[in-house]
C-alpha cells in the first residue's frame, strides 16, 4: 500500500513539474534583449557637495583619501578613492517608512521586488506653473485613470510638477518669499490616502524636497510624509526628467544601497519606456 502511495506521488509530482516546466520559459535572457531596445529615462540628479536639500541638514564633505598621483589623496596613492560624508537625505534619495515612524521598516527591510514597478506619472505641471503652491487634486488622478484606466496595484505613482528644472538652484527650489514662508507644491491627503489606500500602490516620488507642500513645511507641518511612511511604504525625494517620460506604460527600476537599519539614502532611479530606444542612454 505505501509503495502504491509513493508510485502516485511520484506520478503526481511528474505531472506537475512538466506543467511547470511548460509554462516557465527556461531563461530570461530574451526580455533583456527586449528591454534593451526601449528607451531608458534616468529620473536621478548626481549628488555633489552644494546641490540642494531640506535646510536642516548639513552640506555634504567629500575628501580624496586616495588619488592616482602623490600629493594629492589625504592617505596614499595609487588609485582614486573618496570619503562621502553626506545626510542620508541627500540628493534624488530613498525615504524608508523608519525615516519618520517608529517601528516601521528600514531600507534594508523593503524587498527587492519593490524595486521593479508599473510607473504611472500625474501629470501637474500646468497647474503648477500659474500656482506655485499647488497640491494635486483627485481630479488630477481621475483625469489620469479615465485616459489610462485604474492605476495599478504595486505601481509607482510619481507626480510630475517639472520642479526639478529649478536644480540645482537650491534658493529656486525653496522659493521663499519675504516673510520666510517656503512655496512649492506637495501632494495631497486625499489623493494620498486614494493611492495608497484605493489602489494598493507601493511607492509614491516628487521632484520637490518633500511631500508636503513648501507652506506646509514652513509651518514644521509633515504630515503627509508622516502618512506615507506610516502606511510602511517608501518614497523617493528630487526625481527629475519625468516630463521625458509617458504617463503610462513605462516600468520603473529603483534602487539604492543596503545599510542595515538606514533610515534613508542616495537612489538611482530610471525609466524604461514602451518606445523604441533611439540611442544610447545618457
Ligand atoms: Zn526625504
Amino acid at each position: 500500500m505505501k509503495a502504491m502511495f509513493t508510485v502516485i506521488l511520484l506520478f503526481v509530482s511528474m505531472i506537475t513539474c512538466s506543467l511547470c516546466v511548460a509554462e516557465s520559459p527556461a531563461s530570461l535572457w530574451p526580455v533583456v534583449d527586449m528591454l534593451q531596445s526601449r528607451e531608458f529615462v534616468d529620473l536621478t540628479h548626481c549628488f555633489k557637495p552644494g546641490i540642494p536639500h531640506w535646510p536642516g541638514f548639513e552640506d555634504e564633505l567629500r575628501t580624496t583619501t586616495f588619488y592616482y598621483d602623490e600629493g594629492i589623496g589625504s592617505r596614499g596613492k595609487g588609485f582614486l578613492a573618496h570619503k562621502y560624508e553626506i545626510p542620508g537625505q541627500w540628493g534624488t534619495h530613498a525615504d524608508p517608512p523608519a525615516h519618520f515612524v517608529r517601528g516601521k521598516r528600514f531600507l534594508d527591510e523593503i524587498s527587492v521586488k519593490e524595486m521593479i514597478l508599473p510607473l504611472v506619472v500625474i501629470d501637474v505641471s500646468d497647474k503648477v506653473k500659474t500656482n506655485r503652491d499647488y497640491q494635486i487634486t483627485m481630479t488630477d488622478v481621475s483625469l489620469w485613470e479615465a485616459r489610462h484606466g485604474r492605476i495599478p496595484a504595486k505601481s509607482f505613482v510619481a507626480m510630475r510638477t517639472d520642479w526639478s528644472k529649478r536644480w540645482p538652484s537650491a534658493e529656486k527650489m525653496q522659493n521663499i518669499d519675504d516673510s520666510g514662508v517656503a512655496h512649492y507644491p506637495g501632494w495631497s491627503q486625499e489623493v494620498l490616502s486614494y493611492l495608497y489606500e484605493e489602489r494598493d500602490i507601493t511607492a509614491s516620488g516628487h521632484e520637490t524636497t518633500d511631500t508636503d507642500p513648501g507652506v506646509s513645511t514652513s509651518k514644521g507641518d509633515y504630515s503627509l510624509e508622516t502618512y506615507v511612511l506610516s502606511r510602511n511604504k517608501y518614497q523617493i525625494e528630487l526625481l527629475t526628467n519625468l516630463d521625458k517620460v509617458p504617463e503610462h506604460g513605462a516600468i520603473a527600476v529603483v534602487t539604492f544601497p543596503k545599510p542595515c537599519r538606514g533610515s534613508g539614502f542616495p537612489a538611482r532611479v530610471f525609466a524604461i519606456l514602451p518606445s523604441a530606444s533611439a540611442g544610447p542612454v545618457e
